[in-house]
């Protein structure tokens, strides 16, 4: 076991020593090389070194350098040297951290990181939360719990009774609500379609002026940081609206709730404390490994009606919190241990410069572009960047040039009816040098594909 694990750790430093300056995106030939893995099961074992040799020389030269500071797709982090460390103690420990009289050490650190977190971003006294895998199933926890306070207030307890002869309630959504909204809706029975649905703004928010009047029991899904855009619903005037008709307010703060841990930029999502519920994930903007989502609701039997579990076989105390009766998971890797090493490493203020490090080099990124004649196509005040090279023909092949090159990696996406780049700035190793290196090679390769600048077009 020591050989074996110390030769894992060495591959694992290897590669993470590889990250700065290997090319991004996996070659088409190490990504061909994955075909030698494709073998019926083997009714012989194999020696577990020689297991790790062949993980590492065939599926390490083919993953993406998404750990990596110059990977720039989606909205994901790399993981911060602290998570890594302890997402591998936490491994070996194989803690299964249901319950907290098995697994004390885990479920006391899991309630901490949350304790920690609930003050981060300033929730309400009274909050609860759980563990989940992203922010999927953040989203799913959390409008879990409004679906039961939503029907409790009118009567009905949809947890015993399930949701066929329950009383009508309503589900407001926006144009712009995250796919992973629509999802949770259609598992918890409330129905991907059967919503009303926000027209939006040039930033992709809910337009205040176009909120619907509420008739019945509403739940609200709310979203801070657009993954296009960054943009932020105004949670002000739909807490006014919600507050008026007891609705329940939810917010996808995937990655956008971590700008609640910056004094200089939590002004940007401004009333999202007055929420009753929050979805976000630690594995995006805090750098933890995956999996790594949570789901924060300030109802507690809310949230602990609508996921508690009960059974002889399984231990309740009356003093300490059950990791289980606050997720949809009973068995689960006490991956609240990352986020406690994360939090622990960084302080209050470490995730306020992470986070606005990353604001800050995602500025960089639109004014480099801009300077250079290219449009930014969304107002840029979190980490997110839109640009577009020209035609979307033009924007496509320069995407697909930048992927090739390897220097560093940006997604495609569409907005407003226009093809267009994304930048996600959301690693911790990211630093001003990694920005400036890409940004040389945007343009150099948007030059060599022939997009013409606006002003060149002009
Ligand atoms: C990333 C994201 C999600 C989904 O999160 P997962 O962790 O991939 O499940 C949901 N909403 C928003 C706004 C996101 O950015």
């Amino acid at each position: 076991m020591r050989d074996l694990l110390s030769d894992a750790a060495r591959r694992a430093l290897d590669y993470l020593d590889s990250l700065p300056e290997r090319p991004v995106a996996p070659s088409a030939q190490s990504v061909a090389r994955l075909e030698e893995f494709e073998r019926s099961l083997p009714p012989a074992g194999t020696d577990a070194a020689e297991v790790l040799r062949e993980l590492d020389e065939i599926a390490t030269p083919a993953s993406m350098a998404m750990a990596g500071p110059r990977f720039f797709g989606f909205v994901i982090g790399g993981s911060l040297p602290a998570s890594l460390a302890a997402n591998w103690l936490a491994a070996a420990w194989d803690q299964n951290s249901g319950l907290h009289a098995v697994t004390p050490a885990t479920s006391t650190l899991e309630r901490l990181a949350l304790d920690w977190l609930i003050e981060l971003f300033s929730l309400p006294a009274t909050t609860a939360a759980g563990f989940v895998t992203g922010a999927t199933v953040a989203n799913f926890t959390a409008l879990a719990a409004a679906r039961h306070a939503v029907l409790r207030d009118a009567g009905w307890d949809v947890e015993a009774d399930g949701l066929i002869g329950a009383p009508v309630l309503d589900v407001v959504v926006s144009e712009e609500s995250h796919p992973s909204v629509t999802k949770s809706l259609g598992m918890l029975g409330l129905g991907r379609n059967r919503v009303i649905r926000v027209p939006t703004d040039a930033r992709g928010a809910m337009k205040a002026t176009a909120l619907p009047k509420l008739k019945r029991p509403t739940i609200i899904c709310t979203q801070i940081g657009n993954v296009n855009t960054g943009g932020s619903d105004p949670l002000h005037a739909i807490s006014d609206l919600a507050d008026a008709h007891n609705a329940w307010v939810h917010v996808d703060g995937a990655f956008g709730l971590w700008l609640a841990a910056s004094p200089g930029r939590r002004t940007l999502i401004e009333g999202y404390e007055r929420a009753h519920s929050w979805a976000t994930d630690a594995h995006k903007w805090l750098n933890v490994p995956y999996d790594s989502g949570i789901a924060f609701a300030r109802d507690e039997p809310a949230l602990r009606a609508a996921m508690s579990i009960t059974a002889a076989y399984l231990p309740h105390t009356d003093t300490h919190r059950n990791p289980s009766d606050y997720t949809p998971e009973l068995s689960r890797k006490a991956r609240g241990v990352e986020v406690w090493a994360a939090l622990r490493q960084l302080g209050a203020n470490g995730v306020a410069e992470l986070v606005d490090r990353c604001c800050d080099h995602a500025r960089r990124f639109a004014d480099g572009l801009a300077a250079a004649g290219f449009e930014i196509l969304a107002e840029v005040s979190m980490n997110q960047v839109l640009v577009s090279f020209g035609s979307d023909a033009e924007t496509r092949a320069v995407i697909e040039a930048i992927q090739q090159d390897g220097t560093c990696w940006c997604g495609i996406t569409e907005w407003q009816r226009r093809t267009a780049m994304r930048i996600s700035v959301c690693n911790w190793s990211t630093t001003d040098a990694d920005v400036e290196r890409s940004l040389a090679a945007m343009l150099r390769l948007a030059a060599s594909v022939g997009a013409a600048s606006s002003r060149e077009r002009r």
